[in-house]
């Protein structure tokens, strides 16, 4: 019997590609280098981006489908989370620094990221990634605003979340991960492609995400956590595209491996360099600990990044120079990091403790060889002194390292006593640097880098005081201005924590939730 057989039913691929591909065009009253002006400049030399392969073929209506699901699933969480006084079933209040931290250092940092595929995706001339791209810019706003609209619960009853987008452009610690970011969106496409495609979402991001997430879960925080599992589906995108990115330049052109292998470098140190705020974090704010920063780092760095670039080394990639210090550094990069954060706690809008002795054991067991050789005798000893009525605030400034804008805490890759100072001279002036690392990458690049904004100069030459203010007046208090200038309240989003206001508020209402009384 003959019948009319239906049209086929398009097959995802071949929906896919009509969807990108099929709606390219070549330019024909315009050059292509004039279409693209970003895509030559970096000497990364592409072929045939036809010959590109798409990591995951999701159509945009399909994108969108799944997007607004997610939403619907987050948003039930963070209402019921709301309602039910959720912050009050977090294991203690302290935990509520990790949030601080992680809205003021990397909600932002979503934001850039939004920016920085949008315009990604507008330079790279192959339609297969701008497409991807388009589609990760739509997803780190929506982490962004998730993030936002999580954390937004908090604000209502603890201190120092008040602000956050103004504190990240001028707070010091802040300039940490902003500076990485404005390194990156102000690269040309490709390294941006490196630094927060490759080496951030697809080397380093378990070592930001997994700590955070697996803290918030851990530590009883349902809204950090729902923003996290929300957004997970999005990172398994993110890093397809990045490996991909990093396999296609380096198949299209034998002269492209050198540029880079030298990007790997420098994105493998700055990212790390920007961990340090998630080493701390994990060895002394969460008050239920996941794993040790140190362990951390030996599953998803030694572990899984070993696997990735012995998969690479037949492109002729290697293992970026700065592993050798990183591996050195674990032992100590978390306890340097909060020892620097203990002493400028009046200049933070979190609050910073010294660890009680069960958590100092853990340190030691965690840190056989560091913790109570350098470490543990110098918080007992402020933990003394705390007790006496001698909490120690430092009140002098830090000198910055040019690159990672990280204060000088970091010690000799082989001796932990000794500080590590290193120094360049550029034109008329000198540089200063952290690390062997943050120096080379300085010296490739030094009209970069002179631009940087070092909060501590920018304080010490008076820019970081509210307008009108009088550093000649009698009675002028520096940090009082400094503070006023970063928006922080003097002795409610600073100082420790014991005596806090954050502190008082949880026991009370806490005990309100858990008593007849
Ligand atoms: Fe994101
Ligand atoms: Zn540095």
């Amino acid at each position: 019997m003959d019948m009319n057989v239906p049209k086929k039913k398009l097959s995802l691929k071949e929906k896919y590609s009509h969807m990108t591909r099929g709606l390219d065009w070549e330019p024909s009253y315009q050059s292509k280098d004039d279409v693209y002006p970003y895509a030559k400049y970096e000497g990364i030399k592409i072929h045939d981006w036809d010959k590109w392969e798409d990591p995951f073929r999701l159509t945009m209506d399909a994108y969108w489908k799944y997007q607004a699901e997610k939403e619907r699933k987050l948003y039930a969480i963070i209402d019921a989370y709301a309602q039910n006084n959720g912050h009050l079933s977090v294991t203690d209040a302290r935990y509520i620094n990790t949030v601080k931290l992680f809205l003021t250092g990397v909600s932002p940092l979503e934001y850039m990221a939004h920016r920085g595929f949008a315009h990604v995706g507008r330079q790279l001339p192959g339609a297969g990634p701008r497409v991807a791209c388009l589609m990760q810019s739509i997803d780190e706003i929506r982490h962004a605003q998730t993030q936002v609209h999580s954390l937004s619960n908090y604000n209502k009853y603890y201190n120092g979340l008040h602000d956050f987008r103004h504190m990240h452009d001028r707070v010091w610690y802040l300039s940490v991960p902003k500076s990485f970011f404005d390194d990156a969106i102000t690269a040309g496409p490709f390294e941006f492609m490196v630094a927060i495609g490759f080496s951030f979402e697809y080397v380093l991001t378990n070592l930001l995400f997994v700590p955070f997430v697996s803290g918030a879960a851990y530590n009883g925080d349902m809204s950090a956590m729902t923003f996290g599992f929300s957004a997970q589906s999005d990172e398994a995108r993110h890093m397809t595209l990045g490996l991909e990115v990093i396999k296609f330049m380096l198949e299209q052109d034998p002269d492209n491996l050198p540029i880079v292998q030298r990007w790997i470098d420098k994105w493998a140190w700055r990212g790390t360099r920007v961990l340090t705020l998630v080493a701390m974090m994990m060895d002394y704010m969460l008050p239920k600990r996941i794993m040790s920063w140190k362990e951390a780092w030996e599953v998803y760095f030694e572990e899984n990044g070993g696997a990735l670039f012995k998969d690479l080394a037949r492109y002729g990639i290697t293992m970026p120079k700065c592993i050798e210090d990183i591996t050195k550094e674990k032992e100590h990069l978390s306890h340097q990091a909060w020892a620097t954060f203990y002493n400028y706690g009046a200049a933070a809008a979190f609050h910073t403790w010294t660890p009680d002795e069960d958590e100092m054991n853990w340190l030691s067991e965690k840190y056989p060889d560091s913790f109570d050789k350098y470490y543990r005798p110098r918080l007992e000893y402020w933990r003394d002194e705390a007790a006496k009525g001698n909490r120690f605030y430092n009140k002098t400034l830090p000198m910055l390292c040019q690159v990672c804008q990280i204060p000088m805490l970091f010690t000799e890759p082989d001796d932990p006593t000794k500080i590590c100072y290193r120094e360049t001279q550029y034109k008329d002036d000198k540089y200063h640097f952290c690390s062997d690392h943050c120096k080379a990458i300085f010296e490739h690049e030094p009209e970069k880098y002179i631009q940087s904004w070092l909060p501590v100069h920018q304080i010490y030459q008076g820019n970081c005081f509210p307008e009108g203010t009088d550093p000649t007046a009698e009675g002028f208090d520096p940090l009082a201005a400094v503070l006023a200038y970063y928006h922080m309240n003097f002795g409610r989003d600073n100082l420790d924590f014991e005596g806090s206001e954050d502190q008082k508020n949880f026991d009370a209402w806490r005990g309100v939730a858990t008593s007849n009384d």
